[in-house]
């Protein structure tokens, strides 16, 4: 009584095929897009190259366990609750088709813990994760509202709600036979109870019209998936699959010697959408317009026109029309915001689809600059300097030789020293900035570590790799290696984080390979085999910034923290570890207009103000500077350190060198 004649079920097994080839088409006009951009997984398409490219810990971290909702503990649940519910939903669904081949799935426990429990549950938990969503929409957030709204959700998030209605209602009506055999489906038996009084052939019908109702539903909404913004679903997994393998920020080599295809021009960067690569335009297809990334992003929460989440709102409408080879949409998402990025990584860090958006910030950036020969006037005069002198710091006035003004600094010699010592640009030609090359002099020689500098200043090319100018980064970087390679330096320690990031990550591709070390993390390790005796000042309370290159980009985290620790009680920032606040120095914006309603680093130094510490340390000398300016806004007493700086002040064990006031 009241089952549901097998002719309903032939009938919705054809929708449901019809859906899921709705399915496979949107996903089909996906990739015919995407499939425009640059090559991604190589040359040629097949299993091996695609297979090369997945990263299986971020697929299942991800893609699957949705790690990154985590941050959020509101929207993660409601994620969780409506994942999680809708796995056991399909299962349930899909071992339902096994009693037609006479399998007792309703039998035993399993019939009563997963069929019915299990799947009871479900069904309200997916309810309850979709109502969330569907009352947050009646008062958003500001992120989901900044620039561009995405439309679409409220009517699928509707959908689901009566899918889910629909199903309790027709199992209610099948519930109402008194001959019904059912332990655990509570809320079913709820709904049951209030219908009684009924009647018969109407309670009945009313299983058969419900069935229907949760049965036509269910189908359209699969087949809607793939062409609304619920394909996110589909492709999130995807995207997070074939996400970088290292943290950060990872920009693609450029081949300068490639020959133009046939009648096209040779461009360098991005002035249209078929200009990024591939997994770049698969980005596009998976955003959400969840704008996490603007929440996060210093330049977009410091009133600059920037915004990640618009940036890939724009390009995502450009790619749903259809306007790969449309060049205008360079100049819609305009000079200015493109050069406001400071490539922190925030935005890349905090997406939960695994998108980069700063790698296509940097690839339009990097055609203003190399096709274009636009970037801000700031900007352009560093890049002169650096062409012209060897370092981008327009009109300094510190000597490059005068930090080491009466110390005894050994130059490198090959296969006699184990470190080369690097100094970096704004260790070389920033005065406050030296003294972190003294304080680490002292550190080393304490230590009696073998180390050397080199006899000339250098800088290794990230300023104008960030500010998009690849071909100069690409002339500086083969000087610094073919050198390197001459005096046998096989181990590096860098005193700044762009430099670490760039020796490890970009050099390698150039033929550079020597290990790199961080003075941080260098400091910690000799801290710990007692090479290094400091003593720990208890009441020193000092906060630490974390600069996005060593933490964000590359997890530099521990360590760092490992060092304050020994010197003084550490406290934190809210914004902290992979979730700091830039300070507003990088992809060249240390040369860069601050426009906006605030500097960055005003915002990070009143952050770090407002922890109460006494001190704040860093380990970049760009975070230094920066954090220092804004910093002097709110006291004349030197507040901002470097971590060496520090721990020479607390160090027992000093032979030599700098003396810094504990
Ligand atoms: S890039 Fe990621 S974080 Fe930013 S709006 Fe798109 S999905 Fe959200
Ligand atoms: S890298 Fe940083 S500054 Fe650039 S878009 Fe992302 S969050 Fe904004």
């Amino acid at each position: 009584m009241y089952s549901i004649p097998a002719v309903n079920y032939v009938i919705l097994s054809l929708l449901l095929s019809a859906a899921l080839a709705s399915m496979f088409i949107g996903l089909r006009k996906y990739w015919a897009r995407i499939a425009q951009g640059k090559p991604f997984f190589g040359a040629k398409i097949d299993r091996a190259s695609v297979l090369a490219k997945v990263n299986w810990q971020t697929f299942f971290e991800r893609g699957l366990l949705l790690s990154r909702l985590k941050k959020r503990p509101w929207s993660g649940l409601a994620h969780y609750l409506l994942f999680c519910g809708a796995l056991v939903e399909i299962l349930g669904h899909s071992l339902y088709s096994l009693s037609f081949v006479g399998v007792d799935i309703y039998g035993g426990w399993f019939g009563r813990y997963f069929m019915e429990l299990a799947r009871e549950v479900a069904g309200i938990m997916i309810f309850l994760g979709v109502l969330f969503f569907a009352v947050r929409r009646l008062f958003p957030p500001e992120r989901l509202t900044a620039g561009k709204t995405r439309s679409g959700f409220a009517l699928l998030e509707i959908l689901l709600l009566l899918i889910v209605s629909a199903g309790y209602m027709s199992e209610a009506f099948r519930l109402t036979n008194p001959l019904a055999n059912s332990q655990f489906e509570f809320l079913g038996k709820a709904i049951a109870a209030a219908l009684k009084g009924i009647a018969p052939a109407m309670l009945a019908n009313g299983n058969l019209l419900f069935w229907w109702l949760h049965g036509l539903l269910g189908v359209a909404f699969l087949a809607l998936i793939a062409h609304t913004p619920m394909s996110h679903m589909l492709l999130g997994p995807v995207n997070s699959a074939l996400a970088n393998r290292r943290s950060g920020i990872q920009l693609k080599p450029i081949d300068f010697d490639a020959e133009p295809e046939d009648g096209k021009d040779l461009v360098f960067g991005a002035a249209r959408l078929s200009d990024l690569n591939q997994k770049l335009l698969l980005d596009l297809s998976t955003c959400l317009w969840c704008g996490r990334c603007h929440e996060v992003c210093p330049a977009a929460q410091t009133g600059k026109p920037l915004s990640p989440k618009l940036i890939m709102a724009t390009c995502a409408e450009y790619l749903k029309e259809g306007k790969l080879d449309d060049a205008s949409l360079i100049d819609v998402l305009g000079q200015e915001a493109i050069f406001n990025c400071t490539t922190c990584g925030a935005c890349v860090e905090q997406c939960p689809v695994s998108n980069s958006p700063a790698e296509a910030v940097i690839e339009f950036r990097r055609h203003y600059v190399m096709d274009r020969s636009e970037m801000p006037d700031t900007m352009a005069a560093a890049n002169a300097n650096l062409e012209k002198r060897g370092h981008p710091f327009v009109g300094t006035a510190a000597n490059p030789d005068d930090w080491r003004k009466g110390l005894d600094v050994p130059i490198f010699a090959p296969g006699e020293t184990e470190y080369l010592l690097w100094l970096g640009c704004a260790v070389t030609y920033e005065e406050r900035a030296q003294q972190i090359a003294r304080a680490m002099v002292t550190l080393l020689e304490a230590a009696g570590v073998s180390y050397g500098i080199l006899d000339s200043p250098h800088c290794t090319g990230d300023p104008a790799k960030m500010m998009g100018n690849e071909m100069q980064f690409v002339e500086i970087a083969q000087g610094n290696i073919e050198e390197f390679q001459e005096m046998k330096i096989n181990k590096v320690i860098t005193l700044c984080a762009h430099c670490f990031n760039s020796f490890d990550r970009y050099y390698p591709e150039l033929g550079g390979n020597w290990e790199t070390i961080p003075h941080a993390v260098l400091i910690d390790r000799l801290i710990k085999d007692g090479r290094l005796k400091v003593t720990q000042n208890k009441t020193e309370k000092i906060t630490f910034h974390d600069p996005c290159y060593l933490a964000r980009h590359n997890d530099i985290v521990d360590e760092t923290r490992s060092v304050v620790s020994a010197v003084g009680q550490l406290v934190e920032m809210p914004r902290n570890r992979k979730d700091s606040f830039c300070c507003g120095a990088g992809g060249g914006n240390y040369w860069g207009g601050q426009g906006g309603t605030a500097r960055i680093s005003d915002v990070r130094a009143q952050e770090a103000f407002d922890t109460g510490a006494d001190k704040i340390a860093t380990s970049c000398p760009f975070c230094m500077l920066m954090l220092t300016s804004s910093a002097s806004k709110h006291t004349e007493e030197r507040k901002v350190y470097d971590v060496a700086e520090l721990v020479v002040a607390r160090l027992e064990n000093k032979t030599s060198g700098e003396t810094i006031p504990a």
